[in-house]
Order: structure tokens, then C-alpha cells, then sequence
């Protein structure tokens, strides 16, 4: 590594930044070490600090780490972002979170017994109502590609625009999602059902129970005593701008406060069937209310117009499109891999408004006609008093949608927070080939000292573009490795049988 640090500096900056690194091969192995245990992330944190570990008994301090001996007396810690257009390793140690954090609940594993797989569990989307025709691709049953709105009798709107498409669009059509009249399309309702779709999911959430009660003949407090809802959900954002849900909801049976964490069949007549029609009951039952005026409540909702103009929806509720599906053995993989690939992604089939808008930002969006009219619509709309509540400019870049895109009740399955934790113990256990010690080299599990942290913030990003290509490389270098080790598996499983159902993508690796 010296004998290189002599290349001339004409090389460029980013190569003599590189060679810099290496010039001193021990601060180089310690950036080389920081570098792979923060992922080769792409916009690390650098913390300044150390950590300490007292002795219980005597209170004798040790140090057990300190950024004093690292390059440029800073750790590298990764960004943690769950958003694959923000960090993609970051979001793949995300997506591969979601995944272990879905099939356990659809398999066991990660505390959860194997007997789940046994209850009740059904895979539902839910989708927002149509508030305009918009142009869009879908697949016929054998998989081809349908013309948009094919219509014979060539019908136009009251302003004249034509209602139909003949085309056939090409995955990446900028057309696509576009409204066929700008002017019909009800950006108001959109928006607002972008902004309450939580809202009514949690409404939707509580009434189940309800259907699952009125279904069985038995009193409410009766149900909570024998059945408990559990699920997780996804949130995905349509070409046009709204919402759809995928969530997979299951039956387990109630516990008493005592042994909330189990997770037990519920009783046998609580079918998926049973299951899936209660959930389109709820479906079909629920309204969100819109937050109206005083004045709006005292009149009737729909008039007659001639010209179509959009008055706010008094509630919002589910599209008719509800699709809920038994969800059989074996289909773990492909139903956990189509979750936790949505649960990387946010507006980005809309064209991707990454961060939080200021009033400046709104005349240079760099997105399509209609996104930007949501997002406009969005910024007008939280003008109104009695709309502050739901804080549309905050989240006018999300096109009105203020919730998280993964979320999941409490015994679904683990959380990220375990599961991060899991994986830390692993780390340490394989740096130290095995069970760590303290640095009194007493095997940690004893417990004979406590830790003391201090850390500050030393900045964010790399300091160097070199150092961002060295990241840049080990991405490359592990992605490349990956594809290998995949493709060996593949070769030694033959053609195995692949369950697919969900269109859904196979088991990340580890
Ligand atoms: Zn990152
Ligand atoms: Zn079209
Ligand atoms: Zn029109």
C-alpha cells in the first residue's frame, strides 16, 4: 500500500485523496473496517466520542473503544434511511429487516412458534376510490400489457377532453398516471384521502372485531375475550397519486394482560373465510370523516351542476377495488418479499419529492403535471382552518399522506429495534470469534461491568470524494459478491420450484 502512495497527485483528486488513505496501512485497515460495518452507506453519520466500561465492584474505568485512533477521529455509523433512493444499502439492511420482521408472523421464527402458520391469516389490498380517469397499464390475465381505456363511442367530458385512450403504454410512459382531463380530476378528494387513509385504516382496524362479533352471534366484549387482530401493513402510491394498502391480517387467540406476548390459535371456528368476511364488511362500513366548516355542515353534499366542481367530501372510504385472499402454506416468502420490497419506497412512482417542500420549492418542482397539481393542491388546501389539523404543507411532498409506510400491530411478530439488536450481538460475537469479553477479559454475558457512552456529532457525509468512492466500490465489490453467492445457490437447487403467486420477490439474502 506505501509503495502506491507515491502516484502523483495529476491523477485527479479523488485518487490522491485515495492513496492518501493509503499511505498509512493501519489507518487504512481501520477506515477499510468502518466502511464495511457501516454497509459502504451513502451518507454516514461521523460521530466523535468513546466508550467506557466501569467495573461494578471496584469502578475501575477502562476504555473499550475511543474514535481518537480512527481516521480523522471519527466513526463512520450509517444513515439507517429506510429509502432505497436515499441510501440503497441502508434500505436493503431495511427491506431484508421487513422481511425476517413479515415471515415470522407468517411462519414463525424470531420468538413467534411455528404453529402460526396454522391460523387464520388473509392477504387484503385495500385501494382509494377513482377521482378521475387517469391513463394507466394494466395486465390482461395472460400478462400482456391492455389498452388503456379503450371506448367505442368516443365519449368526452363537459369540457370537451376526449374520456378515452386507445393505447397500449409502455412501462415507463411519462403519460402515465396523468389524468385524461385535468380539470375533472377531484385533486381535492385525492388529496384529502391520501391524508386521512390512516385514519380510515384504523377505523377499518377497530370495526373487524365488530364484524367478526356480529358474524359469530356473540357480544363484543365476548369477541375481545376469544380473538385478537393482528397484522401488518404497506402502503404503496399509485401512478395517480394515491394510495393502496397491502397488509396481511391474522386471527390469534386473546390473551389475558399477563401473556399479552403469546401468540396461540385462536378457536377453530374463526376460519380465514370467517376472517375475510369480516374484513369486507368493515371495509364497506367504514367512513373517514372529513374535518368540515361550520358552514358546510348545514348543506347537502352532492348537487346537481352542470359543470362538474369538486366540493369537499364530507367522509372518505375505501375504492371498491378490495381484494382479500386466504393466504395458504408455503406462500411465506413471496408475500413477505412483496411487503418489505414497498416498505423501501415512498412517492417514487410519482416521481419522487424526497424532503419536505418549503413555498419557495413550489415553483421549481422538478415532476409531472399532475404531481405537481396534488402537491399544489395540497399547499391550498392547508389554508383552510379547519384542515390545519392535518398538516398538509408539512406533508405536501407526500402528497398528503402523513403516516408511515410500515407499520404493524404490537404481536404481529418482533421489531426492528430486536432485530437490529439481534444483529449487533452477531457482529460482536463474530469479531470476537465468539462470546465477547469485557476489557477485563471476563466474558461480557457476566455482567461484571457497565458500559458508559459519550458521543457527539462530528458532521455527516464523507470528507473526501475519495472516501465516498471507496464506499462507492465496497457497494460494488459486496453486490457483485452477492449475485455470485445467489447464482451458486440457484446452480445447486437446480430449478427450484418458486412460489410466486404474489409476483412477489424471492427471500433476501442474509
Ligand atoms: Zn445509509
Ligand atoms: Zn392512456
Ligand atoms: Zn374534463
Amino acid at each position: 500500500m506505501t509503495a502506491l502512495a507515491a502516484v502523483p497527485t495529476e491523477f485527479g483528486p479523488v485518487l490522491s485523496q485515495v492513496m492518501a488513505r493509503a499511505s498509512d496501512p493501519e489507518q487504512w485497515e481501520r477506515l477499510e473496517r468502518q466502511l464495511r460495518s457501516a454497509g459502504y452507506c451513502r451518507h454516514p453519520v461521523r460521530l466523535r466520542g468513546e466508550t467506557e466500561a466501569v467495573d461494578v465492584k471496584t469502578g475501575e474505568v477502562r476504555t473499550v473503544f475511543s474514535t481518537a485512533r480512527e481516521p480523522d477521529g471519527a466513526l463512520l455509523k450509517c444513515c439507517g434511511n429506510r429509502r432505497e433512493a436515499v441510501c440503497p444499502t441502508c434500505a436493503e439492511v431495511y427491506r431484508g429487516d421487513a422481511f425476517q420482521l413479515v415471515a415470522a408472523g407468517l411462519r414463525g421464527g424470531k420468538g413467534v412458534p411455528e404453529s402460526v402458520c396454522g391460523h387464520p391469516m388473509v392477504f387484503v389490498t385495500l385501494t382509494a376510490p377513482s377521482f378521475g380517469a387517469a391513463h394507466s397499464r394494466r395486465l390482461a390475465e395472460n400478462g400482456e400489457p391492455r389498452r388503456c381505456r379503450p371506448r367505442r363511442d368516443g365519449p368526452v367530458c363537459p369540457r370537451g377532453a376526449a374520456m378515452g385512450c386507445g393505447e397500449v403504454h409502455h412501462e415507463d410512459d411519462p403519460r402515465l398516471g396523468e389524468p385524461l382531463c385535468p380539470e375533472c380530476f377531484d385533486y381535492r378528494h385525492a388529496v384529502l384521502w391520501n391524508a386521512l387513509a390512516p385514519e380510515l385504516w384504523r377505523l377499518t382496524r377497530n370495526q373487524v372485531p365488530r364484524e367478526l362479533a356480529r358474524l359469530q352471534g356473540v357480544t363484543q366484549a365476548r369477541l375481545l375475550e376469544l380473538v385478537r387482530v393482528s397484522y401488518v401493513k404497506v402502503a404503496e402510491y399509485q401512478a395517480h397519486g394515491a394510495l393502496h394498502l397491502h397488509l396481511v391480517i391474522r386471527l390469534d387467540a386473546a390473551q389475558p394482560k399477563g401473556t399479552a406476548e403469546l401468540v396461540e390459535p385462536p378457536p377453530a371456528k374463526f376460519t380465514a373465510e370467517l376472517l375475510g368476511d369480516a374484513i369486507r364488511a368493515a371495509v364497506e362500513h367504514v367512513r373517514a370523516p372529513v374535518p368540515q366548516s361550520d358552514e358546510e355542515r348545514g348543506k347537502p353534499q352532492q348537487q346537481l351542476q352542470l359543470e362538474p366542481v369538486h366540493v369537499r367530501p364530507a367522509a372518505i372510504r375505501w375504492g371498491r377495488q378490495v381484494d382479500v385472499r386466504v393466504l395458504e402454506l408455503g406462500e411465506a416468502p413471496s408475500c413477505a418479499g412483496y411487503i418489505a420490497k414497498y416498505a423501501t419506497k415512498s412517492t417514487e412512482a410519482v416521481g419522487g419529492l424526497m424532503y419536505r417542500l418549503s413555498a419557495s420549492d413550489l415553483m421549481n418542482l422538478r415532476v409531472r403535471p399532475h404531481v405537481r397539481r396534488l402537491v399544489e393542491c395540497a399547499w391550498e388546501l392547508a389554508g383552510e382552518p379547519e384542515l390545519r389539523p392535518l398538516r398538509l404543507r408539512r406533508w405536501a411532498h407526500a402528497l398528503g399522506f402523513r403516516g408511515h409506510c410500515f407499520t404493524k400491530s404490537r404481536r404481529y411478530s418482533t421489531t426492528f429495534t430486536s432485530l437490529r439488536e439481534a444483529r449487533h450481538e452477531h457482529e460482536l460475537r463474530r469479531a470476537h470469534g465468539g462470546e465477547p469479553f469485557d476489557p477485563w477479559g471476563r466474558p461480557a454475558s457476566q455482567g461484571a461491568c457497565v458500559e458508559r457512552r459519550q458521543w457527539a456529532s462530528a458532521g455527516s457525509g464523507y470528507r473526501t470524494l475519495g472516501d465516498a468512492w471507496l464506499a462507492e466500490s465496497g457497494r460494488e465489490r459486496r453486490r457483485v459478491a452477492r449475485e455470485e453467492l445467489r447464482a451458486d445457490r440457484r446452480g445447486r437447487s437446480g430449478r427450484r420450484a418458486k412460489v410466486a403467486t404474489l409476483g412477489g420477490s424471492d427471500e433476501p439474502e442474509p
